[in-house]
Parts: C-alpha cells; sequence; structure tokens
C-alpha cells in the first residue's frame, strides 16, 4: 500500500467517528472536505466560503489533496464534535443555525461568525443581537414603485415592536410592527439580492411584506438575529412557563413552499387565474406578484379532524378554463378551494405539504388564529 493510500484510509476511519458523516457547518451528509487548520469535516458547498476565510481554515478534500502526518493526527484528534464543543460553546438558543438547503448569506455569516469572528467560543463577548435595541439603516423596496430606498429601521425589545421611517429625522414612523406577528426569511432571488430578506408581518388581521438588503452580509444576518432574539424575550414574557426547545420552533421560519398556481373564486365561476403563493405553516397566501405588499388573500388550512381535507383534481362539474391541468381541492369547513398547477411534480409537492399541515395537531393559538380567519371571511 502507498504513503497516499495509507493516509486516505486513515482520513476514512477518522470519517467514521460519530459526528463526521455530516457537515460540521451545516449538517449536509458524507462531507468529502475537511479544514485541516480547524480540525473539521465539511461539504462541498461550505469548503467554498472557508477558502474565503484562508487566513483561518485550510482546506483540503479527504480524497484527492496531499495530506501531511501531523495533519491527520490534527484530525484525528479534532473532528467535528470536539470543534463544535470549542466554535459553539456559547451560540444563543435563537441564533439561526443554518442547513444546507439555506441561502449563501446565512450559511456565510455562520461559518465567519463560528471561524472568524469567534462570536460563540470566547466568553463574556457582547453579542450585537443581545443588545435589546438596533437603531439603523435598510435599503427597502418601495411598496408601488419597486425602487430600494435607504429607510431607517428601529428594533426594541422593550416595545417588543421593528419600526421604519421614511425620513431618518421623522419623530413618525412610516409602519411599527409588532415582533410577534413578524416571520423574516432570507429570499436573494425573489428579492433579486443576495442579502434580500423578506419580512412578513400582520397588521389589522392581514398580511402584509416589506422587501429589505444590506450591502454588508453581516449586518443583515445580524439584523435577522435580533428580531430572533427581541421575539424570544417577548414570547418569554408571553408564556412564562414555555421552554426554549418550545418556542424556538415559533420564533422566524421558513416558508414550507412557494410557487404559482392558478385559482378560482368562491363562486368557481369567475375564471381560473395565476397568482403567487406562499405557504407560511398553516397560512396559505396568495399575491398577484411574488413582491406584492398586500396578500390578495389567504387559506386558514387546519387539521384534518376539524372539518379540513385535500384531494387531488377539481370536483366533477367544474367549469375549468385555465391553462394549468394538475387540480387540488382543499374543502375547509366554510367552503371549497380549487387549484391547479402548471405539472404533476407541482401538484404532489403542494398536496404533501398541505397533508402534512393538516395532519399536525392544533395549538390552542392557532385554534385562536383559525376563529380570526373565520371572522375575516
Ligand atoms: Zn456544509
Amino acid at each position: 500500500m502507498s504513503g497516499s493510500e495509507r493516509k486516505i484510509r486513515a482520513l476514512r476511519e477518522i470519517l467514521q467517528k460519530p459526528g463526521n458523516n455530516t457537515c460540521a457547518d451545516c449538517g449536509a451528509p458524507d462531507p468529502e472536505w475537511a479544514s485541516c487548520s480547524l480540525g473539521v469535516f465539511i461539504c462541498l458547498a461550505c469548503s467554498g466560503i472557508h477558502r474565503n476565510i484562508q487566513e483561518i481554515s485550510k482546506v483540503k478534500s479527504v480524497g484527492l489533496s496531499h495530506w501531511e502526518d501531523q495533519e491527520l493526527e490534527f484530525m484525528a484528534k479534532n473532528g467535528n464534535e470536539p470543534t463544535k464543543k470549542i466554535y459553539e460553546a456559547t451560540v444563543p438558543v435563537y441564533y439561526y443555525k443554518p442547513n444546507h438547503k439555506d441561502c449563501q448569506v446565512l450559511r456565510e455569516q455562520w461559518i465567519r461568525a463560528k471561524y472568524e469572528r469567534k462570536e460563540f467560543s470566547e466568553a463574556g463577548r457582547n453579542l450585537i443581537y443581545e443588545e435589546g435595541t438596533r437603531d439603523g439603516m435598510l435599503m427597502k423596496r418601495g411598496r408601488d414603485n419597486g425602487q430600494f430606498l435607504n429607510r431607517r429601521f428601529v428594533l426594541s425589545e422593550r416595545e417588543g415592536t421593528l419600526k421604519y421611517f421614511t425620513k431618518f429625522d421623522a419623530k413618525d414612523p412610516k409602519a411599527v410592527i409588532k415582533v410577534d406577528t413578524i416571520n423574516a426569511t432570507f429570499k436573494p432571488e425573489k428579492i433579486g439580492n443576495p442579502n434580500g430578506l423578506q419580512i412578513t408581518y400582520l397588521k389589522a388581521y392581514s398580511t402584509r411584506n416589506i422587501f429589505v438588503y444590506h450591502d454588508s452580509s453581516k449586518e443583515i444576518v445580524d439584523w435577522f438575529n435580533s428580531i430572533r432574539a427581541v421575539q424570544l424575550h417577548y414570547l418569554k414574557v408571553a408564556f412564562p412557563g414555555a421552554t426554549d426547545a418550545e418556542l424556538v420552533p415559533k420564533l422566524t421560519r421558513n416558508f414550507l413552499k412557494e410557487g404559482y398556481m392558478e385559482k378560482t373564486g368562491p363562486r368557481q365561476t369567475e375564471g381560473f387565474k395565476k397568482r403567487w403563493f406562499t405557504l407560511d405553516h398553516r397560512r396559505l397566501m396568495y399575491f398577484k406578484d411574488p413582491l406584492d405588499a398586500f396578500a390578495k388573500g389567504e387559506v386558514f388550512l387546519g387539521n384534518k379532524d376539524h372539518g379540513y381535507q385535500i384531494f387531488p383534481g377539481l370536483p366533477s362539474g367544474t367549469h375549468h378554463n385555465g391553462s394549468w391541468q394538475h387540480g387540488i381541492t382543499i374543502k375547509t369547513p366554510e367552503r371549497c378551494f380549487l387549484f391547479t398547477c402548471e405539472t404533476e411534480e407541482d401538484q404532489e409537492s403542494w398536496m404533501k405539504h398541505f397533508s402534512d399541515v393538516m395532519s399536525a395537531p392544533m395549538s390552542p393559538q392557532e385554534f385562536a388564529m383559525e376563529a380570526t380567519f373565520r371572522h375575516k371571511h
């Protein structure tokens, strides 16, 4: 056996150790790369980010690079679990840890926060998102003209609000957003900016969207985690007995699915119209355009034992004048909703998400939300 074969075999053995079989940074399975200076195994995508912090991280391929004996020893001695204990020692519970499906800005800032800025390994660090208040400028998309303009945003833990101002010295905010109604999610492609963040919130029971970005990836991710920190603080006050594990899923969350479907109105004679749909857990919202400020409408998806059902296809006799063929019917206690998808894959994927949501038991808060929906429609 040659020296390099021996080394590859030794590396493969180290990879078998618990914790080394998923990427240390995003959790993707079967990492084929490593940082031989940090002692972690990582996926291809994360290795690309590590290459941008060469002063700290020296990237090597498990199968293709030449490894020195002392580098092998270092990997054997360290590895993902022990290294996480160091670099993720003090990650706050609300801090968003990205997975391999998340966008570049989240994954890159997670890696930089851990290894470059050492935000979670040095005791006594004052983390900017822990401060309870945040005041700064973000580029915000204009509601009707689609133009991005610099706006002042103020986040306050004490008030439980996020406000924004159209003029820097304005006394009155343009909007006061209650943090408990916020969902924030990175949407770079939709917004057309690598740091694009969508902030969805409720105002008078209707859904509003604003779209923001900051040229600095660190700034926008700090805003995102600051919002999560304030939300957790708010929830702890609202639900004093609840554990962190119960509250963290209530912070910002990714949409389950987004995309175009066709839908028809309540009388089902209006014709099918193409709309942009966003599924945020039990709320299926629809918009004329993905970047609209207001939802045109929404459907609450309750539990299947409480009058909510889903079927593939459209009821027989439906006058279908749309261009898409793959139907979905949702029955709620109030009415029937008819949708069509462009492809069968799309239909199956939407159906799966709807049926997952409808199979999940409802929390008391969700029963309250259902009641407000019934009140509205
Ligand atoms: Zn990764």
